[in-house]
């Protein structure tokens, strides 16, 4: 029912009292080796809130690739469109010191070897796909590919992470376009007087819309969401919670929008049940390991 095309990556943490300067060593804490990329992450939080769930993505034939498997088969994602080889699987270096804020070297790795013919050898499954959610981890001529061949009953979500110009045609198909307010800022090419989204957003929303979209939703963190289309705009309370740690938050939240509008609903009441899922998620640590099932969503968040 639900196609993610994305990445996949090994994400590799270590906690540091203090990041090195350049030609300095520290030492760090035990290596910790984590499942993740943008396209695993929304691949594996929709398939524990119960849909049916299949991966186009490519890892590397190496130690990281079969983890990146075992952690999508284990959470029921359909991984015969995983392709493997051509380059070693993604990786996420990240270094965390105490305060929690992280370092992040990234090697795209496979990801950025899954093409446009590889998109072309999976034609039955974007076909058959209700609904079609991308990132941008991989090239964005993939996920222009994705865009041309979508059937006519599918519809597209793209999570422009990390954010970049969108072409015209791209644009024209999102519904929704999903951003936090970093990448409306870089997809909007707002140069910015820093003014916050939850001041703003509202106008951000128009802006957008105005690229070419069909619909728009801008999450705002401990703000909830703002749900935009040609017949207006919607706030989406957050759920509150004491957050723990937001890693994941956005793909949690995309997961569950995706997923619900795979089940026909619409756009405001699919981001609801998205800040339903990403305050779970904020409550827990980790990426993937802090996704929930719908049941625990229902307990966490009912009412
Ligand atoms: P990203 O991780 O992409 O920056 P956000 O931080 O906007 O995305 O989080 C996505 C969604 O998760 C928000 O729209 C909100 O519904 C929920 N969320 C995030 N942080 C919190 C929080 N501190 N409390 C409650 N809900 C949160």
């Amino acid at each position: 029912d639900l196609l993610v095309v994305g990445s996949a990556n090994a994400d590799l943490v270590i906690g540091v009292e203090r990041r090195p300067h350049a030609g300095e060593t520290v030492l760090g804490s035990d290596l910790a080796v984590h499942p993740g990329g943008k396209g695993a992450n929304q691949a594996v939080a929709a398939a524990r809130l119960g849909a049916r769930t299949a991966l186009l993505a490519r890892v590397g034939d190496d130690d990281h690739g079969r983890l990146l498997l075992d952690s999508l088969r284990t959470a029921d994602v359909d991984v015969s469109e995983v392709r493997t080889g051509g380059a070693p699987t993604g990786v996420a270096l990240i270094t965390v010191d105490p305060s929690g804020d992280n370092s992040i070297v990234v090697s795209p790795g496979a990801n950025a070897r899954l093409t446009p013919a590889d998109v072309r050898d999976a034609l039955p499954a974007l076909r058959s796909a209700r609904v079609v959610s991308a990132q941008l981890e991989i090239p964005l001529d993939t996920v222009g590919e994705v865009v041309r061949l979508l059937g006519p009953g599918t519809r597209f979500a793209l999570n422009p992470s990390p954010p970049a110009p969108l072409p015209p045609e791209v644009l024209a198909a999102c519904d929704p376009l999903i951003v936090n307010e970093h990448e409306a800022r870089v997809v909007l090419g707002d140069t910015g007087d820093g003014a916050a989204a939850g001041e703003r957003s509202e106008d951000w929303a128009r802006g957008l819309l105005a690229l070419g979209p069909r619909s728009v939703v801008i999450t705002l963190g401990a703000e909830g969401a703002l749900v935009a289309d040609a017949r207006g705009t919607a706030r989406v309370p957050a759920v509150p919670v004491s957050a723990v740690d937001t890693t994941g938050a956005g793909d949690a939240f995309t997961a569950a929008l995706v997923r619900r509008l795979g089940a026909g609903d619409d756009l405001p009441t699919a981001a609801a049940y998205g800040a339903r899922v990403g305050a779970v998620a904020v409550t827990r640590r980790g990426a993937q390991a802090s996704f929930p099932t719908a049941d625990e969503v229902a307990r966490a968040t009912a009412g």
